[in-house]
């Protein structure tokens, strides 16, 4: 096939990454997204629509030659509708049990992989027992439709049981709840990996993450963790990948507590903490799942030196402290600046952990964005 046409649902970051990504092998992209200036559409045509909307998916399939996901929370439905005509990847399976947290927990411990202590919820009733049962601190979130720390709530003490289902027991009946064990992770880690078409398997050097407010603020790699942890944590990646018949880019994301590691969720699309991959290492992470869905050969994971990202959140600060950097690399998505919104991030690039500190100290300073740096900074120093 040449030049193939690889159709994106949705068009944000991650499908404006993927175009870039895959410009270098020919590929021709479609986007479909349902706001006409997602920052995708500024590479690549769109098909504006409602994901639901059955003209404009078929006029999306009658274009493409395979179709992938840059937005977990596309319809199961219009994923199964799609697969009908063009070639779906990852599989509409993958992609419902990713989206439900409840299913998603379900195959984890079918699989063997430590997740904390969970129940669903559908009834305030439900929510007074399982808090007896899993106990307090914890977090009742949505089972579907949640991202980024939306959709949950922190129930500290069993005082806060009615303040919880006030927030969230309306969407009980529409997208249903799970409440989990709070966990006191000492650090969160990720793994980023790829599934080819006939079962090839690699992973990127594990990742450690830190969130501020339940959104990813920056990402390590590669995460200082014992080797004998690292096995765990991709042999997890593995069985997950290959219960799942899963092909292209999944992030698991992993608590670590005390030595051990608990699965937080599956996420079935390229992911915010492999952005690192693109300058630092062999292959990215966008390049890799487009070769998987396309059949080609995968590209080499492997690092070179030590990688830190920063994700600008709301607004993007000055390029150019990052700019001056040798090992600086900035990434605008060309978004509009609002509150909470991922709007670019960059990427610090250095040969040791010592240099990579120094950079960051300095970056940090620069922006004004010590508090951001000083928790990888710390990581370097372990
Ligand atoms: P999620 O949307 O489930 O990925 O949650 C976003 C972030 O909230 C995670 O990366 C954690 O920092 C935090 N979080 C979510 N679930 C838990 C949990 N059960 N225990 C402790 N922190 C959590």
């Amino acid at each position: 096939m040449t030049h193939p046409k690889v159709g994106i649902l949705g068009g944000g970051q991650l499908a404006r990454m993927l175009a870039l990504s895959g410009a270098p092998l020919g590929l021709r992209f479609l986007v479909m997204d349902n706001v006409a200036d997602a920052c995708a559409g500024q590479f690549a045509p769109m098909v504006v629509g409602d994901y639901r909307d059955e003209a404009a998916l078929t006029e999306f399939a009658s274009k493409v030659d395979v179709a992938t996901f840059d937005f977990e929370n596309v319809p199961a439905e219009s994923a199964h509708w799609l697969s009908d005509r063009v070639t779906v990847f990852p599989n509409p399976r993958a992609l419902a049990i990713a989206q439900d947290r409840l299913a998603e927990k379900t195959l984890f411990v079918e699989l063997g992989i430590p997740v904390p202590p969970f129940a669903a919820i559908d009834t305030r009733e439900q929510l007074g027992a399982a808090l007896e049962q899993i106990g307090t601190p914890c977090i009742l979130k949505t089972r579907r439709l949640g991202y980024d720390g939306k959709g949950q709530f922190r129930i500290k003490t069993p005082a806060d049981a009615d303040a919880a289902w006030e927030a969230l027991g309306a969407q009980a009946g529409k997208v249903g709840l799970i409440l989990e064990g709070f966990v006191h992770f000492q650090r969160e880690l990720s793994v980023v990996a790829v599934r080819g078409r006939e079962g090839e398997f690699r992973t990127w050097p594990l990742t450690e993450n830190w969130h501020v407010d339940g959104v990813l603020s920056a990402s390590l790699a590669p995460a200082s963790v014992d080797d004998a942890m690292t096995q765990t944590a991709f042999e997890h990646a593995r069985k997950l990948a290959e219960a799942l018949d899963y092909v292209g880019v999944f992030a698991l994301e992993l608590f670590c507590r005390d030595g051990e590691l608990l699965a937080n969720e599956l996420a079935p699309r390229v992911h915010n903490s492999g952005h690192w991959t693109i300058e630092g290492s062999e292959t990215s992470q966008f390049q890799n799942h487009l070769r998987a869905v396309l059949g080609l050969p995968l590209g080499d994971t492997r690092m070179v030196g030590v990688a830190c990202m920063l994700n600008w959140i709301g607004e993007m600060p000055d390029a150019l402290p990052v700019l001056r950097e040798p090992g600086g690399h900035w990434h605008d998505y060309g978004k509009e600046p609002r509150a909470g919104r991922k709007v670019g991030h960059a990427t610090l690039r250095a040969d040791c952990g010592q240099a990579l500190a120094q950079t960051l100290q300095r970056v940090g300073d620069a922006l004004g964005r010590e508090a951001q740096v000083a928790p990888v900074i710390a990581a370097l120093a372990r």
